[in-house]
């Protein structure tokens, strides 16, 4: 075996991940990501598509500015006008990259572009020797990879490299190839394309078929250094690779795979519930590493064995990806500093204002639950960070039920300063208080998903409620948290409807 790699870890989850319908992050939490990701160290930041919106420039814009430690890199077709936004958005980076991109199969070219293949070669070198005339670190990907000819994909890629690309992106961008297949294809290129030791091969996967972890783990063996993911996989349709699954495979199985990551795992497990409840997308019970039952051991045998040794039945350790067992010490005598130690701990860095809120958050729900676990705090302080400045929030609400009278409901919020009173009926009483909000705030929408799961065990578990509205035929995520159910789902309601106005204002 050849000796040991470092495999750059290339994020997506503000680009990719943020392009899946319904996963729209606020600007302060695109930022918050970011930063989180780069106390995980991750290699590479793709911050966004800076040509697609004013938003996805701006979150590009403020991240290369802020974050400091990776690689900010910025999308673009391979077109002047989006290299030049690209460009303009992260140029203030200490590490700036631009990623430009052309779809090389025959069924994107004809279909897509109806253009020549040589028409579509030329397009990709000159956005590359453009982009390389701007900025230093260069990515090109050839859109569609798997399904391209694999002539002309060695082809154009030896004449990126040629025209200064740094980087060569080899995605399976439909989720389509398979782990033989794809290493095969990735050695095939590194025999084919003569200065490919020029520029660093890396993939990126989707996740159509359930494959694109194993796809990833095939590439590098057959050679790739950089891998794309995604915290909890988000991504468009059914997802990506998954950075926490690449990142712990490589780490668990270091006997199979020669090959290393400058990743800091204790902060997958905080990063993956920040991305949860900010695209209101939850994870799955048993997905890989960060669901809810991937360390839990229910059955006898299982449970008798890891009491006489956890390795009977465990790979890894929940701490190695910094999930402790939840601890209760928290409660309604904890004080300012003990709790804002705890955030720390808990990987939150807060301006002095919020960590105040959020005590206040805190003393409330300690107020109603006697244990507080990390995880409610988790959840408030998640819930708390959902809200900006010209947003309605909460005030009071008040709701009458029972199974003989018609569900109503009061609610008044408060905007800016300004207080907003509507009371209105419905099917049922999370019906009535929506049917009041949409009074206030005028948007009709219908309900997409509604969710609600216990973050903790016990009666006085605090609630969390995932929901998504659509309206215009888009589809806006919300997550809201509390002790009392009919509250958790007014605040992931006005999270979604806020997200949705957010969006109109940027619009028109
Ligand atoms: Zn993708």
């Amino acid at each position: 075996m050849s000796k040991e790699r470092n495999i750059i870890i290339f994020d997506t989850t503000l680009r990719d991940g943020e392009q899946a319908p319904g996963a729209s992050m606020s600007l302060e939490q695109k930022l918050d990501v970011a930063r989180t990701l780069a106390k995980m160290k991750v290699d590479v930041i793709e911050a966004g598509f800076p040509i697609s919106s004013e938003v996805q420039f701006e979150a590009c814009r403020q991240i290369a500015k802020e974050v400091k430690g990776p690689v900010i890199c910025a999308l673009a077709r391979a077109v002047k006008g989006d290299i030049d936004s690209a460009y303009n958005a992260i140029k203030h980076a200490a590490k700036p990259r631009i990623h430009t991109f052309i779809a090389t199969s025959d069924i994107h070219i004809k279909h897509k572009f109806k253009k020549t293949p040589a028409e579509v070669m030329k397009l990709g070198v000159d956005a590359v020797k453009y982009a390389a005339s701007l900025v230093k670190d260069v990515e090109f990907s050839a859109e569609d990879a798997t399904r391209s000819r694999i002539e002309f994909l060695s082809e154009i890629v030896e004449a990126v490299i040629d025209a200064g690309a740094t980087t060569i992106n080899i995605p399976d961008t439909v989720g389509y190839t398979v782990p033989s297949e794809f290493s095969a294809i990735i050695r095939e290129l590194s025999k084919r394309v003569k200065n490919i030791d020029k520029a660093v091969l890396s993939v990126h996967c989707h996740n159509d078929l359930g494959l694109a972890t194993a796809n990833s783990l095939a590439a590098i063996e057959a050679g790739a250094t950089q891998i794309e993911c995604t915290i909890n996989g988000v991504g468009e349709r059914a997802g990506s690779a998954a950075l926490e699954e690449v990142v712990m495979a490589l780490a668990v199985r270091k006997d199979a795979f020669p090959a290393t990551t400058n990743i800091v795992t204790r902060e997958i497990y905080n990063a993956s519930k920040k991305v949860s409840s900010y695209t209101g997308f939850t994870i799955q019970p048993n997905k890989a590493i960060v669901g809810k039952n991937a360390f839990a051991h229910e059955s006898g045998i299982h449970q008798d064995g890891m009491l006489k040794s956890r390795e009977t039945y465990e790979i890894m350790t929940p701490e190695s990806i910094g999930r402790e067992s939840s601890s209760l010490i928290m409660g309604r005598h904890t004080g300012r500093h003990g709790f804002s130690e705890k955030l720390v701990q808990l990987g939150f860095s807060l301006e002095k204002s919020a960590v105040e809120t959020m005590y206040t958050r805190f003393l409330q729900l300690a107020d109603k639950k006697k244990e507080v676990y990390d995880d409610d705090i988790i959840a408030i302080v998640n819930d708390g960070l959902n809200l900006t400045a010209a947003d309605f929030t909460l005030d009071y609400m008040h709701v009458l039920s029972g199974n003989s009278v018609i569900p109503s409901a009061t609610v008044r919020l408060k905007k800016d300063g300004t207080s907003y009173e509507e009371a209105a009926s419905g099917d049922g009483p999370v019906d009535a208080l929506f049917n009041a909000v949409d009074k206030i705030t005028g948007i009709k929408s219908k309900l997409g998903d509604y969710e609600i799961h216990a973050v903790t065990g016990g009666k006085d578990a605090v609630g969390e409620v995932s929901l998504s509205i659509i309206h215009d035929d888009e589809r806006f995520s919300g997550r809201g948290a509390s002790t009392d159910v009919l509250e958790a789902s007014l605040k992931a309601y006005l999270n979604a409807v806020n997200k949705c106005r957010n969006r109109k204002k940027k619009a028109s």
